[in-house]
């Protein structure tokens, strides 16, 4: 349940649709029709005619689960990306409902019984804790990352990995949809404090300014593409100047082109989005939309489609990404299929990720041993080009860590591991070795190998 603010900025800066006037001008498009962005909160979860499939039970234990995680779905998501004669088993379907089963028990009944039987002050302290207990902040987001100018705190960024910085603006702190596993989800439920935003354009560019060795800006939030183009062109306009020629790839996180692929091509400012993205080429730098995937399916309609081949055209690249996740795609064959067809439509896949240690991990967490195998029987069916995914990589603290297989050494049965990414770049491509443990699900499960008592990452 998003905060008032966060529904403020959401409504402020969501794209209303196409006007007849606009959709008739763009005549060589292939039909796609009116689209209005409607969507719909845990408030609104009664309105959405799809659920009366489900018993009243089902409903309510739906809204257990959303007065905790964020629950955000819009129309397009419903009707064209859930196939309704499939739930609950649809992975899309998982990906953008709440399941009771993503609560622990114990947590699910102190919810469901404050719902039940108390004031909405208890009911606001008991959400409060049971949030609580779900980590909300992994790998050290709060306490680390954050960088400072000039002895202050600069605002709605992060700055781990020495190439790239990682930029929040406020307004792109929302989600077309949200997906139920999000490890940013304590930025969208609305404790002020746990938000990270930025205050303005200003500040970013100052620390750029001090930081020559940083080449990779990557906007991110939330989704950044939920602003308008105006308002993300002045975030990206100013970067393009000489004295930003240090920063070589502006990268944009988003899942826009599976939540609301209208963005690209039938809203108002779809077509000024695409311009923007032919100016940041134009002067030098390039372009990645990070496109956030979880299935094959998500690829499958007409409109989705049209939108990655407007984005090809402004000679952006498009990088996939995902996590690996129970119930929603740990099948190998779901993955040969998303990266073949990926490639078909030309996007580059990128990395496949661990779930992280938060919110409804035990829903959604893999093994990472079994994480391997299928990334393994995946690389498997695709031929090279489509063997592009670095995976699967937990984002630890330390730094993004890749499972890089089992192995035997000298008789001991180990998990061979290679650090991609490093909070200190000599760690960087480093391989080092874990007991072998076919339950651990994280970093934190894992034992260094060969006796030893720490990894070197470890060590001081
Ligand atoms: C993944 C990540 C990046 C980008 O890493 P690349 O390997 O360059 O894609 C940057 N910052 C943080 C905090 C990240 O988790
Ligand atoms: S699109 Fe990304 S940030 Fe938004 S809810 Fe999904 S995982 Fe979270």
């Amino acid at each position: 349940m998003p905060s008032q603010s966060v529904v403020a900025i959401a409504k402020e800066n969501l794209i209303p649709s196409a006007s007849r006037e606009d959709f008739n001008a763009l005549e060589s498009q292939p039909n796609f029709g009116e689209q209005r962005f409607k969507v719909y909160t845990a408030k609104q979860l009664d309105q959405i005619p799809q659920l009366n499939l489900l018993t009243e039970q089902q409903r309510f234990d739906m809204k257990v689960v959303a007065n905790v995680l964020p629950f955000r779905v819009n129309e397009y998501v419903i009707n064209e990306l859930i196939d309704w004669s499939n739930i609950p088993e649809d992975p899309i379907y998982q990906l953008t409902f709440p399941q009771r089963e993503m609560l622990a028990p114990e947590l699910f009944d102190r919810v469901a019984k404050a719902m039940n039987e108390e004031d909405k002050d208890t009911l606001n302290q008991v959400i409060r804790e049971v949030r609580g207990a779900l980590n909300p902040h992994p790998a050290g987001q709060m306490e680390h990352n954050i960088p400072t100018l000039d002895n202050e705190i600069v605002q709605g960024v992060q700055h781990k990995y020495r190439e790239t910085v990682l930029f929040f603006p406020s307004s792109g702190q929302v989600c077309h949809s949200y997906c139920t596993f999000c490890f940013r989800w304590a930025q969208f439920v609305g404790d002020k404090d746990l938000k990270i935003a930025a205050r303005e354009s200003g500040q970013l560019q100052s620390y750029l300014r001090a930081h020559p060795e940083v080449t990779d800006v990557l906007v991110t939030g939330g989704d950044p593409l939920v602003m308008k183009t105006k308002n993300l062109r002045a975030y990206l306009e100013p970067l393009l100047s000489p004295e930003f020629d240090h920063i070589r790839t502006i990268r944009i996180g988003s899942k826009a082109l599976t939540f609301w692929p209208q963005r690209f091509v039938t809203d108002n400012d779809a077509d000024d989005l695409l311009r923007l993205f032919e100016e940041v080429q134009a002067a030098g730098k390039h372009l990645a939309l990070m496109a956030h995937y979880n299935h094959w399916r998500e690829l499958e309609p007409a409109i989705a489609r049209e939108a990655i081949k407007r984005v090809r055209s402004t000679g952006a690249q498009i990088r996939a990404q995902g996590p690996l996740l129970a119930h929603i795609n740990d099948d190998a064959g779901v993955w040969a299929r998303l990266w073949q067809t990926q490639v078909e439509l030309g996007i580059i896949p990128y990395y496949m990720f661990v779930e992280r240690d938060t919110g409804a991990r035990h829903y959604f967490e893999v093994p990472l041993i079994k994480a391997w195998k299928i990334y393994q029987e995946a690389m498997q069916q695709v031929s090279g080009i489509a063997r592009t995914a670095r995976g699967p990589s937990m984002s630890s603290h330390p730094g993004k860590i890749e499972i890089q297989g089992v192995t035997e050494i000298n008789g001991e049965k180990v998990i061979a591991l290679r650090m991609i990414q490093g909070r200190n770049p000599d760690w960087v491509q480093k391989p080092f070795f874990a007991s072998y443990d076919e339950s651990a699900t994280w970093l934190n499960h894992l034992k260094p190998a060969f006796g030893k008592d720490k990894f070197f990452f470890e060590e001081s």
